[in-house]
């Protein structure tokens, strides 16, 4: 890339959560390759971010390599409106029989955002097929589900700045995020809170919508399964429907296929993404039980309102199919368990560094909070210098390799991050100059 091309990049292109008025610095990267981003200046970086849960294989995995070309020869995008494929019929297949519980009707879409307002749509159209007036979505703070409008009305209402669109998003109810964390102590009051709103609630609420044992960008926080449990159970009670939202969590990256799984429940709606297609092309899925996809269909509206234009598109169900093939053989759960092995002892000890305060760890996830927020672009470059693609944001700076990472450039990784945590420089100097809205509580 030329000089001319980082500038018209500066001035026309928007980056995530960026302004193009004070854009951040951009890193351009010119080829990615196992564990390692490349970048122009030829540098290679390891990478610790899977860009963003999604890479789980490293880049330009051979398979999934081999089964685009190979799709991409017979048929890249037909629509799905009164076609059917291989590809799509195999993929929903695989997904069928790999999730809990008896999910097994599925919709593809392009994205997690899309695949989360699907899910939402499923739980409003099932209850007025229901013949019920039910509007509204329970959740916990901290939570982070895309940024279309359904979805940013069940994130944190801070982070997501609800305030900024007051009278155009539908306002749901939240409960304190959840305080027991994942392999501590379970405290029942804990879930006091969540369970008063519910009860006050109950005639009102579609459906409940978590990310299940660990919340993602809302805080990168691991919360107790128990809570699982015991949603899980209230929602039976009361007959409210049950929307895990494990685009982040999917796929082996807490240790368990799926986070549900720590708590052995099953959602009445799954929604997958991320690391679908092994980080390949973007695809999303949301899943449901035949009850509610009957209750759906028997409605007013005599179908699922919903049909994107590149619905199960045929190149990204192909490297999704094989992207689950390789899971299928098993060798991520001893890659998933020695990432959190090593990461527990390179990470778990800098809990003691007087920046730090918390450590946390699950499965190919480290965290590091911080007490004040990063400066972002001074530990980017920080990064990028000690030949590591780490993006903090925040108060956090965490980890999630691809499980492909060998133990050598685990190191390096955690190597810089413990380098980063000793430079004040890279630091806010307080935690006013922060935006507010950026501002994690742990
Ligand atoms: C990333 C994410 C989404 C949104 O997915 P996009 O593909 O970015 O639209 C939704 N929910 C969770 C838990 C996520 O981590």
């Amino acid at each position: 890339m030329q000089p001319a091309d980082l500038l018209f990049d500066s001035q026309h292109i928007w980056h995530p959560y960026t302004s193009l008025t004070r854009p951040l610095p951009v890193y351009p990267v010119a080829s990615a390759q196992g564990c390692e981003l490349v970048l122009d200046s030829g540098e290679r970086l390891v990478d610790g971010m899977s860009s963003w849960w999604a890479a789980i294989h490293g880049y330009g995995h051979p398979r999934l390599t081999a089964a685009l070309q190979a799709q991409a020869q017979r048929m890249a995008h037909v629509m799905f409106g009164g076609i059917t494929h291989q590809p799509a019929v195999d993929l929903c297949r695989q997904l069928v029989a790999i999730t809990p519980g008896a999910l097994e009707c599925v919709f593809l879409a392009d994205c997690g955002s899309v695949a989360v307002e699907v899910a939402m749509k499923m739980a409003l159209q099932y209850w007025q097929a229901r013949g019920e007036r039910r509007q509204r979505f329970l959740t916990v703070r901290n939570g982070y589900h895309g940024d279309t409008f359904g979805a940013m009305s069940v994130c944190d209402p801070d982070n997501a700045i609800h305030k900024l669109w007051r009278g155009y998003l539908p306002e749901n109810l939240f409960a304190p995020a959840p305080a027991s964390r994942f392999a501590g102590e379970w405290n029942e009051h804990d879930i006091a809170p969540f369970a008063r709103l519910l009860a006050a609630h109950r005639h009102d609420i579609a459906a409940v919508i978590l990310e299940p044992v660990v919340q993602g960008a809302g805080g990168m926080r691991m919360y107790h399964p128990q809570w699982l449990r015991r949603i899980r159970h209230m929602c039976d009670r009361e007959g409210i429907l049950l929307i895990a939202d494990e685009i982040a969590t999917g796929f082996g990256r807490t240790g368990k296929l799926f986070a549900c799984e720590h708590a052995g429940i099953a959602p009445d709606i799954l929604c997958l993404g991320k690391a679908l297609t092994g980080g390949m092309l973007t695809l999303s899925a949301t899943l449901t039980t035949r009850e509610v996809a009957q209750t759906i269909s028997n409605g007013e509206a005599g179908c699922f309102m919903h049909g994107p234009t590149f619905m199960g598109n045929p190149l990204a169900c192909a490297v999704a199919s094989e992207s689950l093939a390789l899971l299928a053989e098993n060798r991520w759960q001893a890659q998933v368990a020695s990432i959190e092995a090593q990461l527990r002892d390179a990470l778990q000890p800098l809990c003691e560094e007087p920046r730090v305060a918390d450590v946390r760890i699950l499965g190919a996830i480290g965290v590091v909070e911080s007490r004040i927020p990063v400066n972002m672009a001074a530990m980017q470059r920080f990064f990028v210098a000690s030949g590591v693609w780490i993006r903090p944001f925040g108060r956090l700076i965490y980890l999630m390799p691809p499980y492909e990472i060998t133990p050598v450039q685990l190191t390096r990784l955690t190597t810089a991050l413990r380098q980063a945590l000793r430079k004040p420089e890279l630091f806010q100097s307080s935690n006013a100059a922060f935006p507010e809205t950026m501002r994690y509580t742990s």
